[in-house]
């Protein structure tokens, strides 16, 4: 598997699948979810409505990871994944590892090849970059997939000064 690191916005990466850092309620948001439904369009949470009705009543549980359409954007596959709030009195690493983990099960799933992440919960659920990116890069690196292109794409300097970093 070739893991990559890349500046910029991940609705414009084409791939087999983008990874979006969605909230539990799959009604979209700010961040990196907002940006992708906007480019993605409609299609794409019309079947994130359908998936709260059939499957996810309570919404996504933390940690875990679900596919749709990718609608317009140059992709096959939005997989949705929950990460966690930051904390300072809990460790929630496993939780971040397991978006992750679960993201990259879900891709296999689907047969994806490719596939592109952000850097889920470094944003408005404020887990620090350094923190974020060490547990993002090991956790590809540890994890048994078919999928064989990973990027992370990320957004600002500093958190894609932190994932350099975590690369080594
Ligand atoms: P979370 O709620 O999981 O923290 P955010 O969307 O607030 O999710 O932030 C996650 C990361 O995504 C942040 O580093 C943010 O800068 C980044 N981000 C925001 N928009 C985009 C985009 N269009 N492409 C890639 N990354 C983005």
């Amino acid at each position: 598997m070739g893991i990559s690191i890349l500046r910029g916005d991940i609705t414009k990466q084409a791939v087999d699948a983008i990874v979006n850092a969605a909230n539990s309620s799959l009604m979209g948001g700010g961040g990196v979810d907002g940006a992708i439904h906007r480019a993605g369009g409609p299609a794409i949470l019309d079947e994130c409505r359908d998936l709260r009705a059939s499957r996810y009543g309570r919404g996504l549980p933390t940690g875990q990871a679900v596919a749709t359409t990718a609608g317009n954007l140059n992709a096959r596959w939005v997989i949705h994944t929950v990460g966690p709030v930051y904390s300072e009195s809990e460790d929630r690493s496993a939780l971040l590892a397991s978006c992750y983990r679960e993201s990259l099960r879900v891709a296999d799933e689907l047969g994806a090849a490719s596939v592109a992440f952000p850097a889920v919960s470094a944003g408005v659920y404020g887990w620090p970059a350094e923190s974020a990116a060490r547990i993002a890069v090991a956790t590809v690196r540890e994890t048994d997939t078919r999928v064989d292109d990973v990027r992370f794409v990320l957004f600002n300097d500093e958190v894609y000064a932190a994932f350099e970093r975590a690369m080594g």
